[in-house]
């Protein structure tokens, strides 16, 4: 025996098949174990440590896939690695090798020669000591068929089960796209493992961190708290949100008492990308250990949702906006303006519009350079932001050019406002030019003047407007 020898476990109902694995084993120096079918596979596993198994797929009693799913289910087992064998190589028995968790799958035909080479490989890759302390579950109980099926039964529900999270989750996504909504429906779905205990998501949303919680009426405010404050330990928060409870519906079960609770906070992240939110929980300790698995599916579930929202509302972002203003873009403004005529024409509401043109820029970029044009720009941008109100919308349609429209606002209203955009712009020095350099504006204005009118049109008459302001000397509003 020498130092490489491994100790594989051969499982086959095929007498011819089964020998004809162990000469190619024995052949490069390895020993064997072997077993008949699934069960007798477990039965064995239950006192041995193989460094590997591999197994067929077809077998009486219990199939290599069923065998491999018990294996991968135990924490006795789990590193064990499995090699499945199978006659055909194609369709549904690919599809089961994967989902009943086989390390590996080889057709016996075909791959046969390099079984022993993958099975070394698998063992090497394989993280498990070489001597286990867990004892598998079946070694707890006795060895009968009995004990088998029950296992394989318990193993198929569990797995039913967390599929069934899994696909509720997905769901929850495919009919919403709001935030706060689908943290709602996620907290609907997973409340039902921990009431009459607590439940909390703390996530990044659109403006800060955010945290929703439902909670069953035997816990306290304190319980409550501890728990925020646990999550908010995990590193996410800078601050710790506010997180905002909501009572779990009072029917019988939720009124019960918690007599055993626990705490536990996991981390909701997804492959690739960085803890995106926190699931935490009160439970009675038995939920805990019970449903340890699924709250671990359901974190990642979170972690999924969170990021794939995540790169929705950023993808949203990018299409919308300008990146140097930050102010919608061309496309949007103009959409956004075509839906709120729409509505006026439908609500016999008015709507005027301004065009700003920012005035001698060309000589910014000229005197300074583009760079610093640009953060004039940027900066003249925000300062429009600031001097419009809510109801307001303000984008940028073209380099040094704006779109400001204001529903429900009169041609008398609508020049008061822009007198005061226009002062607040040219209020303060901006900072790349000359403190005395003031950066002024011109404004053309106009209104919409009923269903018969036009976005075009109403657009062309402040256009008029703006040009008449540049021709009467700038930094003025015409209209
Ligand atoms: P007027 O008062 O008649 O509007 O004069 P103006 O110089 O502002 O107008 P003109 O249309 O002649 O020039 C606009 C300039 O704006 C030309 C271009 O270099 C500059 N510009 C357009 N987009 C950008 C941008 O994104 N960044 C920078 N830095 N400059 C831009
Ligand atoms: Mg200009
Ligand atoms: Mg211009």
């Amino acid at each position: 025996m020498g130092p490489q020898s491994l100790q594989v476990l051969l499982v086959d109902d095929n007498p011819i098949q089964l020998s004809l694995l162990r000469h190619l084993f024995h052949r490069h120096g390895h020993m064997t174990i072997e077993a008949r079918n699934g069960a007798e596979a477990l039965i064995v596993l239950a006192t041995e440590f193989p460094d590997v198994v591999v197994c067929d797929c077809v077998m009486p009693l219990l199939d290599g896939y069923q065998f491999c799913r018990l294996v991968k289910d135990d924490r006795a087992t789990r590193h064990l690695p499995v090699l499945l064998l199978t006659a055909q190589g194609t369709g549904l028995a690919r599809f089961w090798a994967k989902t009943c968790g086989a390390d590996r799958f080889l057709v016996k035909g075909r791959d046969l020669d390099h079984v022993v080479e993958a099975a070394t490989a698998l063992a090497k890759q394989s993280p498990r000591p070489h001597i286990t302390h867990a004892v598998s579950k079946l070694a707890q109980e006795n060895f009968g068929v009995d004990a088998i099926q029950r296992r394989l039964a318990q193993a198929l529900e569990q797995r039913l089960v967390e599929t069934a999270l899994r696909d509720s989750v997905a769901r929850l996504y495919t009919a919403d796209h709001d935030t706060p909504r689908l943290i709602e429906g996620f907290i609907e779905i997973i409340q039902e493992l921990v009431l009459p205990g607590a439940l909390l998501v703390a996530y990044q949303g659109e403006e800060g961190f955010l945290c929703h919680g439902v909670h069953g009426s035997s816990t306290s405010a304190e319980d409550r708290l501890t728990l925020e404050q646990a999550a908010a330990q995990q590193g996410l928060f800078k601050a710790m949100p506010g997180c905002h409870w909501h009572p779990a519906a009072d029917n019988d079960e939720r009124r019960l008492n918690l007599r055993d609770p626990v705490s536990r906070v996991f981390p909701a992240t997804t492959p690739g990308y960085p803890v995106v939110g926190t699931l935490a929980f009160i439970t009675e300790r038995r939920a805990a250990e019970d449903f340890e698995r699924l709250f671990e599916i359901a974190a990642e579930e979170l972690g999924r949702l969170l990021s794939l929202e995540d790169s929705r509302l950023r993808l949203y972002h990018q299409a919308i906006r300008d990146p140097l203003t930050g102010l919608y873009n061309r496309k949007h403004i103009l959409d956004m303006l075509g839906m709120e005529l729409d509505q006026c024409g439908r609500f016999g509401h008015g709507l005027s519009i301004m065009l700003v043109d920012l005035d001698y820029f060309k000589a910014v970029n000229d005197r300074f350079g583009h760079a610093v044009g640009d953060q004039v720009l940027s900066v003249i941008a925000q300062r429009m932001l600031f001097g419009l109100r809510k109801v307001d919308q303000l984008g940028r349609i073209g380099g040094e050019e704006f779109l400001v429209y204001s529903p429900q606002t009169d041609l008398d209203g609508t020049r008061a406002l822009a007198e005061r955009l226009r002062k607040h712009v040219a209020m303060d020095a901006v900072s790349g030019l000359p403190v005395n350099d003031r950066v002024t504006i011109s404004i053309g204005l106009a209104t919409w003047e009923g269903p018969e009118d036009s976005t075009e049109n109403l657009i062309a008459r402040a256009d008029q407007a703006l040009y008449r302001a540049k021709a009467e000397g700038r930094d003025r509003v015409v209209g």
